[in-house]
């Protein structure tokens, strides 16, 4: 959890009610994550706290994760394991040190579920509203038991039936239900596809630094070899705000992401004419068995403008995402580069915005 900064909460389009009640809902969150303190600094958040002062107007902003840094397992029953530092946990803990959807949220839904299944492994397709509107609250029509109003369908065949759909397939997921289903009839509203902001979110990626940074998840087998203190640590190292309007986040890139692909052809990279020649050099060194040079990750997040679109095409049945206008990215890659060239080593950036994470 990081606090959310003054700007953020300033922004005229939030609704007015959040404004009001921004700090009960925090309040709210704070002990379904149970937010802790990393108590050991990493490498990379060393580096970040020497370099920081290349982003413009910044201080540090205090992060808190939902991760248990004790030595000892929750005690009640889904209670998380120890973390153990292996800087894996991007999207979800391999060692169920953290919280996740799936193994707290889905679990505590479980739990507290009165409606009767859950469906694995299935994808909506679309939804349609059944023919009859004439439906009272618990699904009889003129008092007669009868079907229900709405079928979800998984295909053109398969489907289930319910009174009530709460549609949260994320972002990209609930706006492509959406658009399928209104091409079989279901009435949207016009200002669907329109409105997105990715939070300004820009993902960098520093390598080949002259500091001993090393932003890199650990394999199982690596633990042994490596002390606790010494490990990588939680995805995110450490955050540093700008009161321009911006975040800029260290982080571990985990094991399983092959890191060549941050540097591959979809990104820009910085210095210019050099990005191609130390990835050569780096396969070379990997092919012969020298260690390669290891980097981290540089995660930028503030906001935009908010106009993002989402397009279904019709064709492919695929949605198309088309990124908001980002009033500061120049200044995020200007204190990218910055770092870069404070810490030593190259920046890989995306040249597609949508790479970002926070739609
Ligand atoms: C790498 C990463 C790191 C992040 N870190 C943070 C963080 O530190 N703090 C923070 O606040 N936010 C973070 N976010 C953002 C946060 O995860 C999202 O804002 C949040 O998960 C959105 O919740 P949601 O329920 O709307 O959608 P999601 O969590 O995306 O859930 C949607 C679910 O619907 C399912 N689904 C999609 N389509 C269908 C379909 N057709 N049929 C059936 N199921 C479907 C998906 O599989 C998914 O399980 C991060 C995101 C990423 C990717």
């Amino acid at each position: 959890m990081v606090p959310t900064p003054a700007r953020v909460k300033r922004d005229p389009r939030w609704p007015k009610e959040w404004q009001v009640d921004w700090e009960t809902c925090e309040a709210h969150a704070v002990p379904m994550v149970n937010p802790q303190d990393n108590p050991v600094e990493s490498a990379t958040a060393t580096a970040m706290r020497e370099a920081y002062e290349e982003i413009e107007e910044s201080s540090p902003s205090l992060v808190k994760h939902s991760v248990n840094f004790t030595h000892e397992k929750e005690p009640d029953s889904n209670g998380l394991e120890p973390c153990v530092a292996c800087g894996n946990c991007l999207s979800g803990c391999p060692h169920n040190a953290k919280k996740s959807n799936d193994k707290n949220y889905i679990a505590l839904a479980i739990q507290a579920s009165t409606f009767g299944w859950i469906i694995l492994h299935s994808e909506v397709q679309y939804i349609v509203k059944v023919a009859n509107e004439d439906y009272s609250e618990n699904g009889d029509i003129n008092g007669k038991q009868c079907g229900r109003r709405w079928h979800i369908y998984f295909d053109n065949l398969e489907y289930i039936a319910a009174n009530f759909v709460i549609l949260s397939a994320g972002v990209l997921g609930t706006t492509q239900i959406l658009f399928q289903s209104e091409r079989r009839g279901l009435k949207v509203s016009e200002r669907l596809g329109f409105g997105f902001s990715s939070n300004g979110n820009n993902v960098a990626y520093l390598d080949g630094s002259s500091v001993p940074i090393n932003g890199q998840g650990l394999k199982k087998a690596e633990f042994s070899k490596i002390p606790l203190q010494d490990r990588a640590g939680p995805t995110i190292s450490s955050s540093y705000t700008s009161s321009v309007g911006f975040t800029i986040q260290s982080a571990i890139i985990p094991t399983v992401y092959p890191h060549l692909l941050l540097k591959g052809i979809a990104t820009y990279g910085w210095p210019n004419n050099y990005w191609l020649l130390h990835d050569v050099i780096d396969k070379l060194k990997y092919t012969i068995g020298v260690n390669s040079s290891k980097g981290m990750i540089l995660n930028s997040m503030g906001y935009d403008s908010g106009n993002g679109r989402i397009t279904l095409d019709k064709s492919t049945e695929k949605i198309n995402f088309t990124t908001p206008d980002d009033p500061l990215l120049p200044r995020k890659v200007k204190a990218l580069q910055r770092i870069t060239k404070r810490l030593g080593g190259n920046l890989f950036m995306s040249r597609y915005r949508s790479m970002s994470v926070h739609l």
